[in-house]
């Protein structure tokens, strides 16, 4: 079976920078109301900070690794679902 992993975006510290949504605009959305990150088909789990989730598969993740890269103030976090590791 296909390794299952999640994001989690601490969309509270986002500073809008606009390099996720550059590197893979197909999940990350900038919110022209506050000028954030939006992560597409997201759940917001969190008010304060103002966190949200997103669980994917393994074709995904070269491109959600690279947006959490560029991430100038590294709110965008990895985990392997099964195991809770931390990818990135
Ligand atoms: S790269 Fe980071 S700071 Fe920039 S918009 Fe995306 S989440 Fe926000």
């Amino acid at each position: 079976m296909a390794k299952k992993y999640k994001i989690v975006y601490n969309r509270t510290d986002c500073i809008g920078a606009g390099a996720c949504a550059t590197i893979y605009s197909q999940r990350w959305v900038m919110n022209s109301s506050d000028d954030r990150a939006d992560l597409v088909g997201g759940k917001k789990v969190g008010s304060d900070p103002e966190t949200w989730e997103v669980e994917f598969t393994e074709e995904e993740l070269q491109s959600f690794l690279e947006s959490a890269k560029v991430c100038p103030v590294e709110v965008i976090h990895i985990y392997e679902l099964e195991t809770g590791k931390k990818v990135c």
